[in-house]
């Protein structure tokens, strides 16, 4: 691994921040320790209409399984995000929007918000829609969005957001699986200048599943069929709605949302959370790990079709009365610099992203990064992906100006919010690791035989206790729920992420367990190799897979993507060898490196390296659920050039 050089806490963070170091120390024992004490106090920071008096209630063994919290506590999570902040904050910013376009951009105030929210609830009940149903939102990211996720937990109705980047069948397949009768729509998105022709894709979806209703918000006005008795028009139906809804008190376990997983790894999986738990760790890590205080712009830049966009962007945000800004657009359009102006433009305090956009950026160089001031930032981020120690010095010097701590936040659709990170004003930075564990998050690294190890080592992430903001079930299939998390290591929680523990207690997520090599009897995991191959100052990413080899049981095959401004040849293949040989040593050196304009990511922006494994054993007929793909015609590329590299 590279030089892991140590970033220490900045003592003016540390004054100000809600928890110091000693405070992280002091937190972790308790909340270990005494868990309903710890967490019924956190519990404090939502407004419960009846406030849990039973806390913590889980079982992660077979015969008795269950994970229950809060489960007599009652409150409302659209309460909590909007109306309880009217008192002091009525006419403050809660979301700012910056559109596709430079010149459109809005600010809704929180009363503002509330109304919405009112509106488009009423919408949603004069439509039929009653507490526990399931009502699919298919939108741009535009304000409407956020408003239809709230109304939603205003009635008591369960929604499933479906990015606005899917296919028509991806989106019939997520209707059908979790039973909706209604979809929420606009009548076209914008990304990167293009149109994206949203009801369209709900029309084809709807000849292989069937709804009731289809409610369309008009957002660039531009041509749609209609269905006559099927489809509404959002501004009639709102306008004549009342601005005002009671919010439908809901017990902490009560389903709030489903969420399909990426499906780097297979199949998405319909994540299902609930009430209280979701919104208590959604509030609470916003504040902890972004140490976010009202008045302060925070910028989550995922769309809301991801869980980092339900949790921050949304829930965990508003829940803390946070401004948050969306974003329509994409980190190129007009031009790479369009992140920077955007923090310019709207003052933003707090920025947080995917290693897959920062390596995109640092590959068109630091000219668009310095072109905007950026000074008003105080805290980066970054979540999705293990971040190359490469990415996070470039994000920390250049992006940061050498002053920004970075948080890296290790999680899952699953998890609910963050549970490796660093707090800013408690932890030292190492570039590349996510650091510790949060407060009542206990972690394992396990053998494959699920054996415990201690000290500095490497294997499979394990989570030894629940955390309130754990997802409760598969969507209409508990077994599967069990079976995908439970079984492999009886009694824990299995991520299916390897990782690595140093010397000083910080973790290095490795990478996907399903995805690590065995090259001569040592297992290495993708993350390592590929870092070394993006410090090459040629190389804008890289993505490393197995593949059988005659020797040495695995070869080590990677794809590569170059720098905008380099050309592939023989000599640079051999350096980039020479280089893997220095950083990590032979054992790790590529067998075979393919040059890859593009890699596959799913729509998140995640590689898919089962896709790139089943290229490299050249068995490209059986590619598995490919219906997550931002971009098909990435794999055709590279198994095209993969004939021709052979
Ligand atoms: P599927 O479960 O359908 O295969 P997915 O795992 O990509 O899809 P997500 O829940 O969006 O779906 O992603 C969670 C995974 O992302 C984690 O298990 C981990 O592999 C990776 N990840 C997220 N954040 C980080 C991070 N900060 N560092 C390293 N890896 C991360
Ligand atoms: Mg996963």
């Amino acid at each position: 691994m590279s030089k892991s050089d140590l970033y220490p806490v900045d003592p003016a963070i540390a004054a100000r921040a809600h928890m110091d170091s000693a405070a992280y120390d002091a937190a972790r024992v308790a909340a270990r320790e005494e868990p309903d004490r710890y967490w019924s106090e956190v519990a404090k920071r939502l407004d419960w209409s009846r406030f849990p008096t039973k806390i913590k209630d889980v079982s992660f063994d077979k015969a008795d399984f269950h994970i229950r919290w809060f489960e007599d506590g009652e409150l409302n999570v659209a309460y909590n995000c909007v109306d309880r902040h009217l008192a002091e904050r009525a006419n403050e910013t809660a979301i700012i929007w910056e559109g596709d376009d430079p010149a459109d951009d809005a600010r809704i105030t929180f009363a503002e918000l509330h109304e919405q929210v009112c509106r488009m609830a009423n919408v949603l009940k004069s439509n039929g829609v009653k507490k526990g149903d399931r009502v699919t939102l298919y939108l741009p990211m535009i304000p409407a969005a956020a408003y239809a996720m709230l109304a939603c937990a205003r009635i008591g109705a369960v929604h499933s957001v479906v990015f606005g980047g899917f296919s028509p069948d991806s989106l019939a397949g997520r209707i059908e699986d979790c039973g909706s009768r209604i979809v929420i729509t606009a009548d076209e998105g914008r990304r990167g200048g293009k149109k994206v022709p949203l009801k369209a894709n709900v029309d084809e979806a709807l000849k292989k599943v069937a709804v009731d209703t289809v409610i369309v918000v008009s957002h660039t006005g531009g041509a749609i069929d209609w269905v006559e008795g099927r489809d509404v028009r959002y501004e009639e139906a709102a306008a004549a709605a009342s601005p005002e809804c009671p919010c439908e008190p809901m017990n902490a376990e009560d389903p709030l949302f489903i969420l399909y997983t990426s499906g780097s790894t297979g199949k998405p999986k319909g994540v299902l959370h609930t009430t209280g738990g979701y919104l208590l760790w959604a509030s609470w890590t916003q504040a902890m790990v972004f140490d976010y205080r009202p008045g302060e712009v925070f910028w989550c830049t995922a769309d809301v079709g991801w869980v980092t966009g339900h949790t921050y962007v949304v829930y965990g945000a508003l829940a803390n009365a946070a401004t948050t800004l969306m974003f329509e657009g994409v980190p190129n359009y007009p031009d790479v610099s369009r992140f920077w102006q955007v923090v310019d433009k709207h003052k933003v305090d707090i920025f947080y992203t995917a290693p897959t956009a920062l390596r995109a950026l640092m590959r068109e160089g630091d000219e668009p990064v310095k072109s905007a001031s950026r000074k008003s930032l105080r805290l980066l981020g970054t979540v999705g992906e293990p971040i190359n120690p490469e990415a996070w010095r470039w994000y920390h010097e250049v992006v940061g100006d050498g002053r920004l701590p970075i948080v890296d936040t290790w999680w899952q659709t699953e998890t609910g919010g963050a549970l490796i990170a660093p707090l800013p004003g408690a932890t030292d930075l190492k570039p590349g690791s996510a650091t510790k564990p949060l407060p009542g998050v206990e972690l394992e690294i396990v053998d494959a035989e699920g054996r415990p190890l201690e000290g500095a080592v490497e294997g499979g992430l394990c989570i030894t206790d629940s955390w309130p903001g754990q997802m409760r079930t598969v969507y209409g299939d508990h077994q599967r729920f069990f079976d995908t998390y439970f079984s492999t290591y009886p009694g824990k929680y299995f991520t299916g992420d390897g990782c690595r523990r140093d010397e000083d207690g910080y973790y290095w997520i490795t990478g996907r367990l399903d995805d690590v090599l065995n090259v001569s009897g040592h297992r290495m995991g993708t993350a390592e190799i590929e870092s070394a191959l993006v410090s090459h100052d040629d190389v804008a990413e890289a993505a490393v897979v197995g593949f059988p080899h005659d020797i040495k049981g695995q070869g080590v095959y990677a794809y590569v993507t170059l720098n905008a401004d380099v050309q592939p040849s023989e000599d640079l293949r051999r350096a980039l060898v020479a280089h893997v040989r220095k950083e990590i040593g032979p054992i790790a050196s590529p067998d075979v490196i393919q040059w890859a304009p593009g890699l596959p990511k799913t729509r998140s922006g995640k590689i898919m390296r089962r896709i790139l494994r089943k290229i490299a054993e050249n068995d490209v007929t059986s590619l598995g659920d490919t219906s997550t793909l931002a971009d098909p015609s990435v794999v055709d590329d590279l198994v095209r050039n993969r004939a021709q590299s052979q």
